[in-house]
Protein backbone atom coordinates (compact mmCIF):
# COMPACT_ATOMS: atom_id res chain seq x y z
CA UNK A 1 0.00 0.00 0.00
CA UNK A 2 1.56 3.53 -0.75
CA UNK A 3 0.86 6.44 2.06
CA UNK A 4 -1.16 9.03 0.23
CA UNK A 5 -1.29 12.72 1.14
CA UNK A 6 -5.10 14.40 1.54
CA UNK A 7 -7.49 17.20 2.08
CA UNK A 8 -11.09 15.19 3.55
CA UNK A 9 -14.05 16.24 5.11
CA UNK A 10 -14.45 13.73 7.98
CA UNK A 11 -18.08 14.15 8.47
CA UNK A 12 -20.86 15.75 6.87
CA UNK A 13 -20.58 19.69 7.28
CA UNK A 14 -17.28 19.35 8.22
CA UNK A 15 -14.23 22.09 6.73
CA UNK A 16 -12.10 19.64 4.63
CA UNK A 17 -8.62 19.03 6.50
CA UNK A 18 -5.33 17.46 6.17
CA UNK A 19 -6.02 13.51 6.15
CA UNK A 20 -3.04 10.22 4.88
CA UNK A 21 -5.08 7.57 3.26
CA UNK A 22 -3.46 4.34 1.73
CA UNK A 23 -3.77 3.58 -2.23
CA UNK A 24 -3.34 0.08 -3.84
CA UNK A 25 0.05 -0.78 -4.65
CA UNK A 26 -0.27 -0.75 -8.66
CA UNK A 27 -2.13 -4.13 -10.45
CA UNK A 28 -0.87 -5.36 -13.75
CA UNK A 29 -3.43 -3.04 -15.35
CA UNK A 30 -3.04 0.12 -13.49
CA UNK A 31 -1.25 2.87 -13.26
CA UNK A 32 0.30 4.84 -10.49
CA UNK A 33 -0.17 9.11 -10.79
CA UNK A 34 1.38 11.83 -9.22
CA UNK A 35 -1.51 14.36 -9.36
CA UNK A 36 -0.59 17.70 -10.68
CA UNK A 37 -3.81 19.45 -10.43
CA UNK A 38 -7.09 18.86 -9.63
CA UNK A 39 -10.23 21.26 -10.30
CA UNK A 40 -13.57 22.11 -7.88
CA UNK A 41 -16.58 21.20 -8.90
CA UNK A 42 -19.71 22.48 -7.89
CA UNK A 43 -20.46 18.39 -7.19
CA UNK A 44 -17.59 18.20 -4.69
CA UNK A 45 -19.69 20.19 -2.60
CA UNK A 46 -22.68 18.63 -3.10
CA UNK A 47 -20.95 15.70 -1.78
CA UNK A 48 -19.58 17.23 1.04
CA UNK A 49 -22.48 18.45 2.22
CA UNK A 50 -24.30 15.26 1.43
CA UNK A 51 -26.96 17.24 -0.43
CA UNK A 52 -27.51 14.57 -2.67
CA UNK A 53 -27.94 11.56 0.04
CA UNK A 54 -26.00 8.42 0.46
CA UNK A 55 -22.25 10.10 1.06
CA UNK A 56 -19.81 8.09 2.46
CA UNK A 57 -16.95 9.70 4.77
CA UNK A 58 -13.74 10.65 5.36
CA UNK A 59 -14.35 11.75 1.97
CA UNK A 60 -11.46 13.16 -0.37
CA UNK A 61 -13.15 14.74 -2.78
CA UNK A 62 -11.68 15.59 -6.37
CA UNK A 63 -12.57 14.37 -10.27
CA UNK A 64 -11.26 16.98 -12.57
CA UNK A 65 -7.43 15.04 -12.17
CA UNK A 66 -4.13 15.88 -14.25
CA UNK A 67 -1.05 14.33 -13.34
CA UNK A 68 2.21 12.44 -14.16
CA UNK A 69 2.64 8.67 -14.59
CA UNK A 70 5.26 7.68 -11.96
CA UNK A 71 4.81 3.86 -12.24
CA UNK A 72 2.82 1.30 -14.37
CA UNK A 73 1.77 -2.39 -13.87
CA UNK A 74 3.06 -5.32 -16.76
CA UNK A 75 0.09 -5.17 -18.69
CA UNK A 76 -0.15 -1.66 -19.45
CA UNK A 77 -0.20 -0.69 -22.80
CA UNK A 78 -1.89 3.15 -22.82
CA UNK A 79 0.63 4.79 -21.01
CA UNK A 80 4.18 4.66 -19.77
CA UNK A 81 6.18 6.64 -17.05
CA UNK A 82 6.13 10.25 -17.58
CA UNK A 83 3.34 10.72 -19.68
CA UNK A 84 0.29 12.92 -18.53
CA UNK A 85 -2.49 11.63 -17.30
CA UNK A 86 -6.05 12.23 -16.68
CA UNK A 87 -8.77 11.04 -14.71
CA UNK A 88 -12.60 12.27 -14.29
CA UNK A 89 -15.60 11.38 -12.42
CA UNK A 90 -15.38 7.53 -12.36
CA UNK A 91 -12.28 5.07 -11.99
CA UNK A 92 -13.75 1.78 -13.21
CA UNK A 93 -16.90 -0.04 -14.76
CA UNK A 94 -17.86 -3.82 -15.12
CA UNK A 95 -16.25 -3.41 -19.02
CA UNK A 96 -19.18 -5.85 -20.18
CA UNK A 97 -22.59 -5.24 -19.64
CA UNK A 98 -24.17 -3.58 -23.09
CA UNK A 99 -23.62 0.17 -21.56
CA UNK A 100 -20.04 -0.30 -21.04
CA UNK A 101 -19.46 -1.61 -24.69
CA UNK A 102 -21.49 1.17 -25.93
CA UNK A 103 -19.05 3.37 -24.65
CA UNK A 104 -21.55 4.60 -21.81
CA UNK A 105 -19.45 3.32 -18.78
CA UNK A 106 -21.06 6.12 -16.80
CA UNK A 107 -24.19 3.86 -17.15
CA UNK A 108 -22.82 0.67 -16.30
CA UNK A 109 -25.48 -1.81 -15.24
CA UNK A 110 -23.08 -3.05 -11.98
CA UNK A 111 -22.72 0.98 -11.56
CA UNK A 112 -19.76 2.54 -12.53
CA UNK A 113 -17.12 3.31 -9.82
CA UNK A 114 -17.18 6.93 -8.81
CA UNK A 115 -13.49 8.57 -8.63
CA UNK A 116 -14.57 9.28 -4.80
CA UNK A 117 -17.35 9.23 -2.49
CA UNK A 118 -18.12 5.72 -3.69
CA UNK A 119 -16.34 2.29 -3.95
CA UNK A 120 -14.17 0.16 -6.36
CA UNK A 121 -15.93 -2.63 -8.59
CA UNK A 122 -15.44 -5.17 -5.57
CA UNK A 123 -18.41 -2.29 -3.85
CA UNK A 124 -16.15 -2.86 -0.49
CA UNK A 125 -13.27 -0.54 -1.00
CA UNK A 126 -13.84 3.21 -0.82
CA UNK A 127 -12.52 5.61 -3.50
CA UNK A 128 -10.84 8.74 -2.69
CA UNK A 129 -10.34 11.32 -5.40
CA UNK A 130 -7.87 14.28 -5.98
CA UNK A 131 -7.52 16.24 -3.55
CA UNK A 132 -4.49 13.68 -2.88
CA UNK A 133 -0.69 13.35 -3.62
CA UNK A 134 -1.49 10.51 -5.93
CA UNK A 135 -3.96 8.23 -7.10
CA UNK A 136 -4.19 4.27 -8.59
CA UNK A 137 -6.20 3.95 -11.39
CA UNK A 138 -6.55 1.22 -13.77
CA UNK A 139 -5.50 2.16 -17.16
CA UNK A 140 -9.13 1.94 -19.23
CA UNK A 141 -9.93 4.95 -16.90
CA UNK A 142 -6.67 7.52 -17.15
CA UNK A 143 -7.32 9.72 -20.07
CA UNK A 144 -4.08 10.63 -22.38
CA UNK A 145 -3.82 14.33 -22.21
CA UNK A 146 -2.40 16.54 -25.17
CA UNK A 147 0.89 18.20 -24.66
CA UNK A 148 -0.14 21.43 -26.03
CA UNK A 149 -2.84 22.06 -23.29
CA UNK A 150 -2.04 24.23 -20.49
CA UNK A 151 -2.26 21.75 -17.79
CA UNK A 152 -3.71 23.35 -14.93
CA UNK A 153 -6.35 24.78 -17.29
CA UNK A 154 -7.21 21.70 -18.51
CA UNK A 155 -7.87 19.69 -15.23
CA UNK A 156 -11.63 21.09 -15.47
CA UNK A 157 -11.93 19.67 -18.94
CA UNK A 158 -12.09 16.43 -16.83
CA UNK A 159 -15.73 16.69 -15.26
CA UNK A 160 -16.72 20.68 -16.73
CA UNK A 161 -15.58 20.00 -20.41
CA UNK A 162 -16.97 16.58 -20.78
CA UNK A 163 -20.39 17.38 -19.33
CA UNK A 164 -21.01 20.06 -21.64
CA UNK A 165 -19.18 18.78 -24.26
CA UNK A 166 -21.61 15.69 -24.52
CA UNK A 167 -24.66 17.50 -24.69
CA UNK A 168 -24.04 20.12 -27.13
CA UNK A 169 -22.66 16.79 -29.62
CA UNK A 170 -25.54 14.65 -28.29
CA UNK A 171 -28.05 17.15 -29.49
CA UNK A 172 -25.74 18.22 -32.72
CA UNK A 173 -24.49 21.56 -31.96
CA UNK A 174 -23.67 23.29 -35.20
CA UNK A 175 -23.27 26.57 -37.10
CA UNK A 176 -25.52 28.96 -36.70
CA UNK A 177 -27.71 27.60 -33.74
CA UNK A 178 -28.90 29.96 -30.81
CA UNK A 179 -27.61 27.85 -27.89
CA UNK A 180 -28.58 29.70 -23.87
CA UNK A 181 -26.58 28.55 -21.57
CA UNK A 182 -27.81 29.28 -18.28
CA UNK A 183 -25.95 29.95 -15.02
CA UNK A 184 -22.02 31.30 -15.89
CA UNK A 185 -19.77 29.13 -13.64
CA UNK A 186 -17.42 26.03 -14.25
CA UNK A 187 -19.70 24.14 -16.36
CA UNK A 188 -21.44 26.95 -18.13
CA UNK A 189 -18.18 29.19 -18.94
CA UNK A 190 -17.30 25.49 -20.50
CA UNK A 191 -20.45 25.41 -22.46
CA UNK A 192 -19.84 28.95 -23.89
CA UNK A 193 -16.77 28.16 -24.99
CA UNK A 194 -17.58 24.73 -26.26
CA UNK A 195 -20.75 25.98 -28.21
CA UNK A 196 -19.13 29.06 -29.72
CA UNK A 197 -16.35 27.03 -31.27
CA UNK A 198 -18.89 24.76 -32.81
CA UNK A 199 -20.10 27.94 -34.37
CA UNK A 200 -23.27 28.36 -32.63
CA UNK A 201 -24.53 31.68 -31.52
CA UNK A 202 -24.47 31.57 -27.87
CA UNK A 203 -26.37 33.97 -25.56
CA UNK A 204 -25.78 33.93 -21.80
CA UNK A 205 -28.41 33.29 -19.35
CA UNK A 206 -27.01 34.90 -15.72
CA UNK A 207 -28.17 36.23 -12.17
CA UNK A 208 -24.65 38.18 -12.33
CA UNK A 209 -24.77 41.38 -14.03
CA UNK A 210 -21.03 41.81 -13.15
CA UNK A 211 -20.24 38.53 -15.57
CA UNK A 212 -21.74 40.50 -18.88
CA UNK A 213 -18.19 41.33 -20.12
CA UNK A 214 -16.85 37.80 -19.48
CA UNK A 215 -19.32 36.11 -20.79
CA UNK A 216 -18.60 38.30 -23.96
CA UNK A 217 -15.10 37.02 -24.40
CA UNK A 218 -15.80 33.79 -23.65
CA UNK A 219 -17.68 33.63 -26.78
CA UNK A 220 -21.15 34.67 -25.80
CA UNK A 221 -23.00 37.28 -28.43
CA UNK A 222 -25.48 38.09 -26.15
CA UNK A 223 -25.52 38.26 -21.92
CA UNK A 224 -29.36 38.67 -19.95
CA UNK A 225 -30.10 38.70 -16.88
CA UNK A 226 -32.51 36.45 -15.90
CA UNK A 227 -33.45 38.11 -12.58
CA UNK A 228 -35.35 40.27 -15.09
CA UNK A 229 -38.79 39.01 -15.71
CA UNK A 230 -39.23 41.00 -19.18
CA UNK A 231 -35.65 38.66 -20.02
CA UNK A 232 -38.31 36.00 -20.40
CA UNK A 233 -40.96 37.78 -22.77
CA UNK A 234 -37.52 39.17 -24.90
CA UNK A 235 -36.47 35.90 -25.70
CA UNK A 236 -39.42 33.89 -25.69
CA UNK A 237 -39.22 30.68 -28.52
CA UNK A 238 -35.63 32.13 -28.99
CA UNK A 239 -33.49 28.98 -28.97
CA UNK A 240 -32.35 25.72 -30.57
CA UNK A 241 -30.97 24.45 -27.38
CA UNK A 242 -30.66 25.35 -23.57
CA UNK A 243 -27.39 23.86 -21.37
CA UNK A 244 -28.81 23.92 -18.04
CA UNK A 245 -25.75 24.06 -15.55
CA UNK A 246 -27.71 26.14 -12.03
CA UNK A 247 -26.69 24.31 -9.09
CA UNK A 248 -29.19 25.21 -6.65
CA UNK A 249 -33.16 24.83 -7.17
CA UNK A 250 -35.02 27.25 -10.07
CA UNK A 251 -38.24 27.18 -12.36
CA UNK A 252 -37.45 25.29 -15.35
CA UNK A 253 -40.80 26.59 -16.94
CA UNK A 254 -39.18 29.92 -17.78
CA UNK A 255 -36.81 28.48 -19.56
CA UNK A 256 -38.55 25.99 -21.37
CA UNK A 257 -40.60 29.48 -22.89
CA UNK A 258 -37.14 30.51 -24.05
CA UNK A 259 -37.38 27.34 -26.35
CA UNK A 260 -38.54 27.32 -29.97
CA UNK A 261 -41.29 24.16 -30.87
CA UNK A 262 -39.14 21.36 -30.72
CA UNK A 263 -35.82 22.75 -28.95
CA UNK A 264 -34.81 20.89 -26.27
CA UNK A 265 -33.13 22.05 -23.04
CA UNK A 266 -30.98 19.61 -21.61
CA UNK A 267 -30.24 19.60 -17.14
CA UNK A 268 -26.44 18.92 -16.40
CA UNK A 269 -26.68 21.16 -13.38
CA UNK A 270 -27.91 18.95 -10.41
CA UNK A 271 -29.94 20.61 -7.68
CA UNK A 272 -30.68 19.08 -4.66
CA UNK A 273 -34.51 19.25 -4.45
CA UNK A 274 -36.65 18.23 -7.23
CA UNK A 275 -38.04 20.52 -9.92
CA UNK A 276 -42.02 21.10 -10.92
CA UNK A 277 -42.80 20.83 -14.39
CA UNK A 278 -46.02 22.10 -16.04
CA UNK A 279 -46.55 19.46 -18.55
CA UNK A 280 -47.88 22.40 -20.35
CA UNK A 281 -44.74 23.91 -20.51
CA UNK A 282 -43.92 21.22 -23.02
CA UNK A 283 -46.79 20.54 -24.29
CA UNK A 284 -46.83 23.97 -26.31
CA UNK A 285 -44.27 23.51 -28.93
CA UNK A 286 -43.59 19.74 -28.77
CA UNK A 287 -40.54 20.85 -26.53
CA UNK A 288 -37.74 18.22 -25.29
CA UNK A 289 -36.65 18.32 -21.80
CA UNK A 290 -33.53 15.95 -20.86
CA UNK A 291 -30.60 15.59 -19.13
CA UNK A 292 -27.54 14.82 -19.23
CA UNK A 293 -24.54 13.25 -17.20
CA UNK A 294 -20.81 13.62 -17.71
CA UNK A 295 -19.87 11.30 -20.86
CA UNK A 296 -18.21 7.92 -21.02
CA UNK A 297 -14.24 7.24 -21.77
CA UNK A 298 -14.12 7.39 -25.46
CA UNK A 299 -16.21 10.57 -25.70
CA UNK A 300 -13.54 12.09 -22.74
CA UNK A 301 -10.57 11.49 -24.82
CA UNK A 302 -12.59 12.66 -27.96
CA UNK A 303 -13.07 15.89 -26.31
CA UNK A 304 -9.78 16.60 -25.14
CA UNK A 305 -8.40 16.08 -28.26
CA UNK A 306 -10.87 18.59 -29.67
CA UNK A 307 -9.60 21.43 -26.82
CA UNK A 308 -6.57 21.04 -28.14
CA UNK A 309 -7.37 20.90 -31.64
CA UNK A 310 -9.52 24.06 -30.96
CA UNK A 311 -7.23 25.42 -28.35
CA UNK A 312 -9.90 25.55 -25.62
CA UNK A 313 -9.51 25.28 -22.01
CA UNK A 314 -11.03 26.53 -18.38
CA UNK A 315 -10.40 29.87 -17.33
CA UNK A 316 -8.80 29.20 -13.43
CA UNK A 317 -7.78 30.48 -10.13
CA UNK A 318 -5.04 28.20 -8.83
CA UNK A 319 -5.23 28.11 -5.30
CA UNK A 320 -3.27 26.45 -2.79
CA UNK A 321 -5.32 23.22 -0.87
CA UNK A 322 -5.53 25.16 2.22
CA UNK A 323 -7.63 27.42 0.21
CA UNK A 324 -10.30 25.01 -0.32
CA UNK A 325 -12.69 25.95 2.64
CA UNK A 326 -12.93 29.46 1.06
CA UNK A 327 -13.00 28.16 -2.45
CA UNK A 328 -16.04 26.50 -1.72
CA UNK A 329 -17.59 29.84 0.03
CA UNK A 330 -16.82 31.89 -2.95
CA UNK A 331 -18.92 29.57 -5.48
CA UNK A 332 -21.76 29.73 -3.29
CA UNK A 333 -21.73 33.14 -3.46
CA UNK A 334 -21.50 32.62 -7.57
CA UNK A 335 -17.67 34.24 -7.33
CA UNK A 336 -15.83 32.11 -9.00
CA UNK A 337 -14.08 33.27 -12.57
CA UNK A 338 -14.36 30.23 -14.02
CA UNK A 339 -12.83 27.33 -12.07
CA UNK A 340 -10.86 27.09 -8.79
CA UNK A 341 -8.04 24.35 -9.71
CA UNK A 342 -5.68 23.26 -6.17
CA UNK A 343 -2.15 23.41 -7.12
CA UNK A 344 -1.70 19.62 -5.90
CA UNK A 345 2.19 20.64 -4.75
CA UNK A 346 0.64 22.77 -2.09
CA UNK A 347 -0.07 18.94 -0.22
CA UNK A 348 3.93 19.27 0.40
CA UNK A 349 5.71 16.11 0.62
CA UNK A 350 3.57 12.63 0.09
P1 LIG B 1 -20.67 26.61 -10.23
O1 LIG B 1 -19.34 26.86 -10.80
O2 LIG B 1 -20.93 26.92 -8.80
O3 LIG B 1 -21.72 27.42 -11.17
C1 LIG B 1 -23.10 27.38 -10.97
C2 LIG B 1 -23.71 28.66 -11.55
O4 LIG B 1 -25.14 28.54 -11.45
C3 LIG B 1 -23.38 29.91 -10.76
O5 LIG B 1 -22.16 30.49 -11.13
C4 LIG B 1 -24.56 30.82 -11.09
O6 LIG B 1 -24.35 31.44 -12.37
C5 LIG B 1 -25.71 29.82 -11.25
N1 LIG B 1 -26.53 29.77 -10.02
C6 LIG B 1 -26.14 29.37 -8.79
N2 LIG B 1 -27.16 29.47 -7.91
C7 LIG B 1 -28.21 29.95 -8.61
C8 LIG B 1 -29.56 30.26 -8.28
N3 LIG B 1 -30.02 30.13 -7.02
N4 LIG B 1 -30.38 30.71 -9.27
C9 LIG B 1 -29.92 30.88 -10.53
N5 LIG B 1 -28.65 30.61 -10.89
C10 LIG B 1 -27.81 30.15 -9.96
O7 LIG B 1 -21.09 25.09 -10.41
P2 LIG B 1 -20.58 24.01 -11.51
O8 LIG B 1 -19.37 23.33 -10.99
O9 LIG B 1 -20.61 24.63 -12.84
O10 LIG B 1 -21.75 22.92 -11.39
C11 LIG B 1 -23.09 23.26 -11.74
C12 LIG B 1 -24.02 22.11 -11.43
O11 LIG B 1 -23.75 21.03 -12.31
C13 LIG B 1 -23.89 21.54 -10.03
O12 LIG B 1 -25.18 21.21 -9.55
C14 LIG B 1 -23.07 20.27 -10.24
O13 LIG B 1 -23.27 19.29 -9.25
C15 LIG B 1 -23.62 19.82 -11.57
N6 LIG B 1 -22.77 18.89 -12.31
C16 LIG B 1 -23.38 17.95 -13.07
C17 LIG B 1 -22.64 17.10 -13.85
C18 LIG B 1 -23.31 16.12 -14.76
O14 LIG B 1 -22.72 15.10 -15.10
N7 LIG B 1 -24.52 16.39 -15.20
C19 LIG B 1 -21.25 17.17 -13.84
C20 LIG B 1 -20.66 18.16 -13.06
C21 LIG B 1 -21.42 19.01 -12.31
P3 LIG B 1 -24.70 33.00 -12.62
O15 LIG B 1 -23.88 33.79 -11.64
O16 LIG B 1 -24.30 33.21 -14.02
O17 LIG B 1 -26.17 33.14 -12.42
ZN1 LIG C 1 -17.81 17.55 -11.52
Amino acid sequence: MLKTSAYAASQVHAPLAPFSLERRDPGPRDVLIDVLYCGVCHSDIHQVRDEWGGAVFPMVPGHEIIGRVKQVGKDVTKLKVGDLAGVGCMVDSCGECANCKRDLEQFCQKGAALTYNGTEMDRKTQTYGGYSAQLVVTERFALKIPPSLDLAAAAPLLCAGITTYSPLRQWNCKKGDRVGVVGLGGLGHMAVKLAASMGAEVTMLSTSRAKEADAKRLGAQEFELTKDDATFSKLAGRFDLLIDTISANHDINKYLGLLRPEGAMVLVGAPPEPAAVSAFSLLGGNKRLAGSMIGGIAETQEMLDYCAQHKVVSDIEIIPIQQINEAYERMLKNDVRYRFVIDIASLGAA
